[in-house]
């Protein structure tokens, strides 16, 4: 299993999609963007991606170089059409109307619409959250049909994740952010090429009995073939039984209905469409008790006693932090599989491959 040097990584991906066909200046945000998933801890929306990216630009699924359109302009609301260009392009696009919307109101709403895939979005949180803003994000990964409601043994949802970004003066800023599957679509592919195995129940049947198995998701395995999560007839489970199902559901109308995008279904081309809400709290707090208050309450949240081998109650964003400090410095570990990914999308592209 190597371990990249981060500029190494940031030159094989940037070098790759410049190649592909996007500008230097795109290719890089896209490279260092799913650099930050691997960073984060986040390796399945990291540079794992990066061969699935290129295809997408190959088949028009993805546009390089596009440029939003915004299609409804209020001063505290926009509609901003990502018109399939790399996520890592229009999503920030769109985080920054929602900014200077919501510096200039005090609150704003933002839905971003027909966007390539925007990665992991926390990296939209933690955007907003430096601009001292409170948001919160609601996503469909449109057309990518992957997960069960809660009592059902039938796929009709994405990963659907949500996300809220709390800015603190002084401080890292409290990132929540996850799929509201039980695992990402990314775990059960790693568990599928004999990595790690997934936890009891992430998996459901067509006959509704509970699984780990990966067959589930892309029917029978063949050793080092392809991973099609359309040809396996079960599901993953939605996290959290009842209730995270109902946020999932909530994430589909909000991040797909309400954005334009639409809800998943089938036969659709994959989108993410987000819909984010901005919060100014020094306009909705003029006796500036938020931050110290925060400060208080994540304080009192970690002197809870931890249950035997757990040392520390970790507030959402913490472990992120942990893991960027170390792999920043000690680089980004690569199933071989991984690297030799990416290696080949980058020749296939006539890319220059780093020595590692
Ligand atoms: P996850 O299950 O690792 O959960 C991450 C969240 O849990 C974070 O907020 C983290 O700070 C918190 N956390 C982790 N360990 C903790 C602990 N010990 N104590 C307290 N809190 C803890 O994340 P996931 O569901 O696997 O999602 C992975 C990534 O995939 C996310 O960045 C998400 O945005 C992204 N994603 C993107 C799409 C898309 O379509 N673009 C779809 C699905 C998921």
């Amino acid at each position: 299993m190597p371990t990249i040097p981060v500029p190494a990584l940031e030159q094989i991906c940037a070098d790759t999609f410049e190649r592909a066909g996007s500008s230097r200046e795109e290719a890089v945000r896209v490279a260092r963007s799913l650099i930050g998933a691997n960073l984060t801890g986040h390796d399945s929306h990291g540079v794992i991606r990066v061969p699935r990216y290129v295809d997408w630009v190959k088949t028009g699924d993805i546009t390089p170089n596009q440029t939003v359109r915004l299609i409804v302009d209020t001063p505290a609301l926009a509609v901003v059409d990502g018109r399939y260009g790399f996520g890592q392009t229009v999503a920030p696009e769109a985080v920054r109307v929602g900014v200077a919307k919501c510096k200039a109101t005090g609150l704003a709403a933002v839905s971003l619409r027909d966007a390539g895939h925007i990665g992991r979005i926390g990296e939209w949180a933690e955007m907003a959250a430096a601009e001292g803003l409170v948001s919160i994000h609601f996503v469909t990964a449109s057309g990518s049909i992957l997960v069960a409601p809660f009592g059902a043994a039938e796929r009709r949802l994405s990963t659907a994740p949500f996300s809220v970004g709390i800015p603190r003066d002084n401080a890292e800023p409290v990132i929540l952010d996850f799929a509201t599957s039980l695992v990402a679509e990314g775990k059960v592919m790693v568990a599928s090429q004999g990595g790690k195995k997934l936890p009891a129940g992430a998996l459901i049947g067509p006959d509704g009995e509970l699984s780990t198995d990966p067959a589930e998701l892309y029917g029978p395995l063949v050793e080092g073939g392809p991973r099609d999560s359309m040809k396996g007839k079960g599901a993953i489970r939605a996290f959290g039984e009842h209730k995270g199902s109902g946020l999932a559901f909530m994430c589909e109308i909000l991040g797909g209905s309400l954005t334009g995008t639409k809800a998943t279904g089938p036969g659709r081309r994959f989108a993410n469409g987000m819909f984010s809400i901005y919060v100014d709290p020094r306009r909705i707090d003029p006796e500036h008790v938020f931050d110290a208050d925060v400060a208080r309450y994540i304080a009192y949240f970690k002197s809870a006693k931890p249950v035997k081998g757990v040392t520390e109650v970790l507030v959402p964003g913490e472990s992120e932090r942990r893991m960027r400090a170390d792999r920043t410095q000690n680089g980004v570990p690569l199933s071989d599989e991984t690297w030799e990914a990416i290696k080949g999308a980058a020749r296939n592209v006539g890319a220059s491959v780093p020595a590692i």
